[in-house]
C-alpha cells in the first residue's frame, strides 16, 4: 500500500510532509509528491524515485505553505511516471487529490468527464476525483461558494465513487480547512491542539503526536483551522451524521519500529491481519483486464498457468475452480515449463507472479512468447519486467508485502482467479450468482479465521513434532501443499502437503510421535469430507498426532481449529490464514526471524 500523510497547522507544511513521507517508505512506492497551499497558490511537486532524490530535485522544501498532502505511490492504474504521480489536480488547479487504493469506477467517471470538457492530465483512476468535485463545484454555477456549499460539493463528489480509497483533498480557495475521506483503506487522524495530521498509519505522525482517532469506513474527517488551534469534525458519508464524538481516541506508546508494523510484533502477523482489506481491492482491481482474460481463457484451446512457490500454489486453486466448469487449466512449475508445456499458438500461458521479476516464471512467459502464445501475468508490481512482456496485466492490489514469506499476496490471488473463474462462468452462459453473491462475504469469512489467532497460537504452542504432514482432498489440496510451504519457511521445521488419498500410498509408515498431521477437512457438505476424516481415522490408528481445521467437530482429532462453513468453492479463502496463523505461532515459539527467515529472497529473480 501506498502512505499518505497531511498537515494543516502551524508549521511549515513541506518539512512534516516530507518527513512524514520518509516515515512511510517501509510500504514500498515508486514516486511520491505533495500538495501545499502557499499564500494564493496551490504548489504540487511530484517525481518518479526515492523521496529523498524526488524531494530534492523538486525542492519540496522551498514550499513555505501550512497546510500539504503527501503521497507516496505504489501504481496500480497508469504506468510509473512524473504525470500519474500524486496529487493529481482538477483542470483550474485549485484543488489537489492524493489517493490510495482503487476507484473501480473511474472509466465511466472518466468517459462522462471528458465528454463535459475536463482535461485528463494522467492515466490513474485518482484522476476523476479532483475533476468530479471540480465538476460538482461548476454546477453551483456561482462565482464564489462557501466552505459549507464546498464540502456539500466533496460530499457529493465521494458518493459517485465506487472501490477502495483513502483520501487526502486540499483547495488553495480554502487554505484553512483540509479533508480526509476513509472507505477501505486506512487512515488516521492524529491530533495535537494547533496542529492535526492525516495518515496511512500512526507511524507518519507519531513523531508530532501520539493522539489518534481512529476513523471507520465512510468516516470523512472535516479539519479546520480556528482560533485555538485546528478543530475536526468527522461525518460518515454511508450514515450521513456527524459521528465526531463516537470515534476511539488513542494513546500510542509506540516507538516507530512497532508502528510500522502497526503495533504487531512482527510485519507477518500485520499482513495476515491485512487480508479482509487487501481481498476487497482484489475484489475490485482490473475489471476490464479480468473480462479479457476470460475471453481469452475461453478462445484459447489449451491454458496453462504457471508460477513458483505460492503462486504455483494459487494457480492450482484455479485449476479445481475451472474444472468445474469443465474448463481444463493446467498449473505448470514454471522452472519446468520449458521442458514439458506444449506451446503454439493456441495457447494462453498465464504466469503468475507476485513481484513480476520471478526469473523461472518470467522465462516461462519469454518462451511462451517466442513459440505465439498469448500471455498474461497476475502480478502484484506495476512496471514489473512481467507487465512489459505479457499481452495482458492483471494486477493484484494487494499493497506491497515486507514479510519475506507471502501471506496476503496469497489470498489476493485466490481472489483474482476466483473473479477469473466467475467470468469465464458467465461467458460460458453458467449461473454464478451464488460465486459472485460471495465475493461481499469473503473479507468477514477471513476476519472470523483471523480472530481465532489466540486459539490457533495455542494450538501451534502444543505441537511438539520436528515433522508435519499436511493433508486434504480437492480444491483445498493446493492450500495443504501451501500450509506446509509456510510451515517449513518460517519454522524451519520438516512439512511436506499431500492428499490425503496419496498417504497411503508410502509416507503413512512414517506416522509416529515424530511426525504430526494438519487436517484441512472440507466442508461437511462436500462429498470429500467423509473420505478425508477416514483418513485422519488411519492416521489416528497408528497413534498419530491431528490438528484438524475444520468447520465441524471431528471426534477423534487432537485439536481443531474451527472455520466458518462455507460453499466449498469459497473454502481456500479460509483454510489459507489458518495454516499461515499455524505457521506463524510456531516460527515465533522457536524464536525464528519470521519475517526474513534465512537463505530466503523475497523475489528469486535468480534461477
Ligand atoms: N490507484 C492509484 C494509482 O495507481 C493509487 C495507488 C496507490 O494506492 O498508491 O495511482
Amino acid at each position: 500500500m501506498c502512505g499518505i500523510i497531511g498537515y494543516l497547522g502551524d508549521k511549515k507544511a513541506s518539512e512534516i510532509l516530507l518527513r512524514g513521507l520518509k516515515r512511510l517508505e517501509y510500504r514500498g512506492y515508486d514516486s511520491c509528491g505533495i500538495g501545499v497551499v502557499e499564500g494564493d497558490r496551490l504548489i504540487v511537486k511530484k517525481g518518479v524515485g526515492k523521496i529523498d532524490e524526488v524531494s530534492k530535485s523538486e525542492n519540496f522544501l522551498e514550499v513555505d505553505g501550512k497546510v500539504g498532502i503527501g503521497h507516496s505511490r505504489w501504481a496500480t492504474h497508469g504506468g510509473i511516471t512524473k504525470e500519474n504521480a500524486h496529487p493529481h489536480t482538477d483542470c483550474k488547479e485549485e484543488l489537489a487529490v492524493v489517493h490510495n487504493g482503487i476507484i473501480s469506477n473511474y472509466r465511466e467517471l472518466k468517459e462522462e468527464l471528458i465528454k463535459r470538457g475536463h482535461i485528463f492530465r494522467s492515466q490513474t483512476d485518482t484522476e476523476v476525483i479532483p475533476h468530479l468535485i471540480e465538476e460538482e463545484i461548476r454546477r453551483l454555477n456561482k462565482s464564489h461558494i462557501s466552505q459549507e456549499e464546498y464540502i456539500e460539493a466533496v460530499k457529493r463528489a465521494i458518493k459517485r465513487l465506487e472501490g477502495t480509497y483513502a483520501l487526502l483533498i486540499l483547495n488553495k480557495n480554502f487554505p484553512d480547512l483540509l479533508l480526509g475521506v476513509r472507505n477501505e483503506n486506512p487512515l488516521l487522524l492524529g491530533v495535537k491542539g494547533e496542529e492535526c495530521f492525516l495518515g496511512s498509519d500512526i507511524s507518519a505522525f507519531l513523531e508530532w503526536t501520539k493522539d489518534a482517532i481512529l476513523l471507520e469506513e465512510g468516516d470523512m474527517v472535516i479539519l479546520q483551522k480556528g482560533g485555538n488551534g485546528v478543530d475536526y469534525s468527522i461525518y460518515n458519508l454511508r450514515e450521513e451524521r456527524d459521528v465526531s464524538s463516537e470515534r476511539e481516541k488513542i494513546k500510542v506508546d509506540w516507538d516507530i519500529e512497532t508502528a510500522e508494523k502497526g503495533g504487531y510484533e512482527h510485519f507477518m502477523l500485520k499482513e495476515i491481519m491485512e487480508e479482509p482489506e487487501v481481498i476487497k481491492n482484489s475484489a475490485r482491481v482490473s475489471k476490464e483486464e479480468i473480462e479479457e482474460l476470460a475471453r481469452c481463457i475461453r478462445d484459447y484451446s489449451r491454458v496453462y498457468i504457471v508460477g513458483m512457490g505460492t503462486s504455483l500454489h494459487a494457480g492450482m486453486v484455479g485449476e479445481y475452480w475451472f474444472s468445474k466448469l469443465n474448463k481444463l487449466v493446467i498449473p505448470c512449475d514454471a522452472s519446468e515449463f520449458l521442458v514439458k508445456g506444449i506451446v503454439d499458438e493456441d495457447t494462453l500461458v498465464i504466469g503468475i507472479t507476485q513481484s513480476g521479476e520471478t526469473y523461472d516464471t518470467i522465462k516461462a512467459i519469454r518462451y511462451a512468447k517466442s513459440k505465439g502464445a498469448k500471455t498474461a501475468t497476475v502480478v502484484n508490481v506495476l512496471g514489473s519486467t512481467a507487465t512489459r512482456i505479457s499481452d495482458i496485466t492483471v494486477m493484484m492490489g494487494a499493497g506491497i508485502e515486507i514479510s519475506v514469506c507471502a501471506t496476503k499476496t496469497y489470498l489476493s490471488q485466490l481472489m483474482i482467479l476466483y473473479r477469473l473463474f466467475i467470468e469465464y462462468g458467465k461467458i460460458v452462459g453458467r449461473d454464478m450468482e451464488i460465486f459472485e453473491r460471495e465475493i461481499e462475504r469473503i473479507p468477514g469469512y477471513i476476519q472470523e479465521v483471523i480472530e481465532k489467532r489466540e486459539s490457533i497460537k495455542k494450538v501451534a504452542e502444543s505441537l511438539k513434532a520436528k515433522n508435519y504432514l499436511f493433508i486434504s482432498k480437492g480444491i483445498n489440496l493446493p492450500n495443504a501443499l501451501e500450509g506446509a510451504l509456510k510451515f517449513k519457511e518460517i519454522t524451519y521445521l520438516h512439512a511436506e502437503g499431500m492428499s490425503s488419498g496419496f498417504l497411503k500410498h508410502g509416507t503413512i509408515s512414517l506416522i509416529d510421535e515424530n511426525m504430526d498431521t494438519v487436517a484441512l477437512v472440507p466442508p461437511s457438505t462436500s462429498e470429500l469430507f467423509r473420505s478425508v476424516v477416514s483418513n485422519i481415522e488411519e492416521i489416528k490408528a497408528r497413534n498419530g498426532k491431528v490438528v484438524a481445521i475444520s468447520p465441524v467437530e471431528i471426534e477423534v482429532v487432537d485439536h481443531l481449529i474451527k472455520i466458518p462453513e462455507v460453499l466449498e468453492e469459497v473454502s481456500p479463502f479460509l483454510y489459507a490464514p489458518a495454516c499461515q496463523l499455524l505457521a506463524y505461532y510456531k516460527a515465533v515459539e522457536l524464536g525464528r526471524d519470521v519475517d526474513k527467515p534465512r537463505g530466503l529472497a523475497k523475489s528469486v529473480t535468480v534461477e
